[in-house]
This record gives structure tokens, C-alpha cells and sequence, in this order.
């Protein structure tokens, strides 16, 4: 054991890791790399890739550049934390890809064809899915005079849907029944509507860091001038970023939220109270939540909050839960290794018996959607669905 516990890499460090890695804020923790394997025994994505995660930072800290710095090898990663929670030396593997594929983006070498197209839309349109401006307040026109558009009128709360469920019909439901929700428990709270703009994210994962930084500029201006008090979202990926990363950017001055938060402490304040749903279910943690957030706990504690309802946990859960596949671009560049991913993580959740799979994420709602294309599996609803129809 005293011989795993030292580090087996450090004394051969080449030019490529002091010139590239060294500087960034992983950088020297990389070095203590003890070339355990526990990273490429987490990850999902290893069994599809030519360099396993392990084999990535040995090849960083032998200054094997040539071998390293390809599409092949950076862009099989879904961004999923596993391999950083689970390092026995801290080691955030996570943000070495994101460096690497941002050195990538900067020699015109990534990102992938089809996260170009992704990225375009971003810079076109400040949003993901190749859609106009125009139509980000599209989800909200049902809900009419039940919602305040900001800055216009004023609130103490910002809903910030994310590009997911403000733009894709069939993730629409997660923005109406946050709003709903929020409505009935009596929250003061209003939208950006076309004046919202992607948090970055998108173009943050596959290595684009000049335009996550605009990004990230325009909606931390933005929404600092609303005056809020908070921002909450339903969108794991988009609270990611905004609470871990915008700090590096720029100070964000309202609070960031997880709507899980939010809803936790309105069922414990008693403004919200949620009636019978008899139906058993399971949960599915998105890692941008769970493993990047830390936040396990209040989804929980909501669903608790229904009476009647059951709910039986997968093999995996909380920190070790099953990543869905869908993120770090994967789902974009690699479609069928994210659908078979994410197949493999409903296949868990067909096992505990139950007859719903809830999230809180729009962005795993949808790929593990998408993914019953390929098998079994159970319907997919969102936290926010189960609430709002407990609640009325
Ligand atoms: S888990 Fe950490 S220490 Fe082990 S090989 Fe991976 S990066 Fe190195
Ligand atoms: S973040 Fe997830 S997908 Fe990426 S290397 Fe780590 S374990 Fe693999």
C-alpha cells in the first residue's frame, strides 16, 4: 500500500505538461497521479475511446502530445464528474479534458463537425438548437398574465429555463411546470424571456472557452441589472455553470438556485403542500447535480414530501449514480454511444420495478427518452411534473 500511495509519474514530466497543463489551476495536482485505474473503471465512455482516462494523464505527464491531443481521444467524454469524485488523489480529470479540448479549439482542431454546428447556433442565435431568438418565449405564452417578463416589471426571483426546455417542444413541460409551481407556492418570480441567452455551457464543454466567456459575460450583465435576489433553474446543466463557473468569469450578484432547492424549502415552510400521487418511482441524480453540485439530498427530500408516493432507488444513486450520457457533447458528437449509455442507466431503472424514472434535468430527460428508441425502459418525467401534478 505504501508504494500505491506515491505518486508514479511525477518525476518524468515533460515540456507538453509544464507548457500546457502546469499553469492551469489542476495542473500541479495532476502530478500526484498514482495510475490506480479508478477513474477508467467510473467512466462510461472509456469502453468507446482509443486513450482511457487513466491512460490520458499518464500520456499528459510523459509529454506524449502527438497521441493525446486528437478528436478521437478528448472528444469521448460525457463530462460526468465520475472519474473526478472518485480519484483517491482529487484529481479533477473532468477539467484536464475541458483544458485539453480547449487547446484543441485553439489550434483549429476541434471541436467535432457536429458540435461546430451546435456551437454556430450558439454564436447566431444564443442558443444551442438552431432556432431564432425570436421563439425562446414561446413556452410561456400558455401561461399569459401568469408570468412576469423582466426587466419590464420586477421581482425578487429570476426563472432561468435554460435552452432545453425554453426551446424544444417536448421539453416545454419542465419550463410550464416550473412556472406553475412556482405560482402556486406564492414565488415572486419572473422570466427573462427573449432576453435570455445560453448559459454557455454548451460551448464551455467542447473546448470553445472565448465563447463560453461571452456567454457567460452577456447573461451575468444581464441579470445583474434585473435587481433579483435569486436565480433558480431546473436545469442541472445550466446551474452547473452558473454557480461553479460563472464566479471565474465575472461576479454573479443574485444567489443561484437548483429548482430542487427551492422546492425543498417551500415544502418545509409549508408554501407548498403536495396531495396523494400513489405511484412508485425512481430517481435519477444528473451528474451536473449531483457529482458537480453536490445536491442529492433535496430531490429527494420533495419526492418524500408526496404522499403516496414511492420511491425505490436504482443500484447506483446519489454521487455514484449512473451518468446518462448525454452531456460534455457527447450526445452531439457521438449520438450512439450517449443512447447506449443511457439505455444502460433505464435498464437499472426497469430493475427496481418501478413505473416512472424522474429527473431534474431536461437535458437527461431527453436522452433518456430518446434512448427507449433502443429498448426497454420506463416513461421519463421531471421533478417539476411530479410536483406541480401533486400540487394542484
Ligand atoms: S483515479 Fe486519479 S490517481 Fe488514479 S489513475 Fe485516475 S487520475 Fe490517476
Ligand atoms: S468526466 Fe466522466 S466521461 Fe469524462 S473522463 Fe471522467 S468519467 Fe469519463
Amino acid at each position: 500500500m505504501a508504494d500505491i500511495e506515491k505518486p508514479v509519474l511525477s518525476e518524468i514530466t515533460g515540456e507538453f505538461f509544464d507548457r500546457v497543463v502546469a499553469p492551469a489551476e489542476i495542473g500541479e495536482k495532476v502530478r500526484s497521479c498514482l495510475q490506480c485505474g479508478t477513474c477508467t473503471a467510473s467512466c462510461p465512455v472509456a469502453r468507446f475511446t482509443e486513450r482511457s482516462p487513466r491512460e490520458i494523464v499518464r500520456l499528459v505527464l510523459t509529454g506524449r502530445e502527438e497521441e493525446i491531443m486528437r478528436p478521437e481521444v478528448l472528444y469521448y467524454c460525457s463530462a460526468c464528474y465520475s472519474c473526478a469524485v472518485r480519484c483517491p488523489m482529487g484529481i479533477r480529470l473532468t477539467e484536464l479534458v475541458n483544458l485539453l479540448r480547449d487547446v484543441m479549439v485553439e489550434r483549429g482542431e476541434g471541436p467535432l463537425p457536429t458540435q461546430q454546428e451546435m456551437v454556430k447556433s450558439v454564436e447566431n442565435y444564443d442558443n444551442p438548437w438552431l432556432l431564432p431568438r425570436a421563439q425562446r418565449d414561446r413556452w410561456a405564452r400558455k401561461l399569459s398574465e401568469r408570468v412576469k417578463v423582466l426587466p419590464g416589471k420586477k421581482a425578487a426571483v429570476l426563472y432561468y429555463p435554460g435552452c432545453t426546455a425554453a426551446y424544444l417542444p417536448n421539453m416545454q413541460k419542465v419550463a410550464l411546470a416550473t412556472a406553475e409551481v412556482l405560482n402556486l407556492a406564492g414565488v415572486d418570480f419572473g422570466i427573462m424571456g427573449r432576453d435570455e441567452v445560453c448559459c454557455g455551457s454548451t460551448a464551455m464543454r467542447v473546448g470553445m472557452k472565448g465563447l463560453f466567456l461571452e456567454q457567460a459575460g452577456k447573461n451575468i450583465e444581464k441579470i445583474n441589472a434585473l435587481g433579483v435576489e435569486q436565480v433558480v433553474t431546473a436545469c442541472a446543466g445550466c446551474y452547473g455553470i452558473m454557480k461553479l463557473s460563472y464566479p471565474d468569469v465575472a461576479p454573479l450578484e443574485p444567489r443561484v438556485l437548483h429548482v430542487s432547492e427551492m422546492l425543498a424549502r417551500l415544502v418545509e415552510e409549508g408554501s407548498l403542500r403536495l396531495g396523494p400521487l400513489p405511484r412508485k418511482v425512481t430517481y435519477h441524480d444528473p451528474c451536473h447535480l449531483a457529482r458537480h453540485g453536490g445536491i442529492t439530498d433535496e430531490p429527494r427530500k420533495v419526492l418524500e414530501a408526496i404522499t403516496g408516493l414511492e420511491v425505490v432507488e436504482m443500484a447506483r444513486t446519489g454521487e455514484n449514480a449512473r451518468c446518462c450520457g448525454g452531456g460534455g457533447g457527447l450526445r452531439t458528437g457521438h449520438p450512439d454511444e450517449a443512447a447506449r449509455i443511457a439505455s444502460e442507466r433505464q435498464q437499472e431503472a426497469v430493475e427496481t420495478g418501478a413505473e416512472a424514472l424522474v429527473t431534474c434535468c431536461p437535458f437527461c430527460g431527453m436522452n433518456l427518452t430518446d434512448s427507449l428508441a433502443l429498448g426497454d425502459g420506463l416513461p421519463v418525467l421531471d421533478l417539476v411534473e411530479l410536483v406541480f401534478e401533486s400540487a394542484r
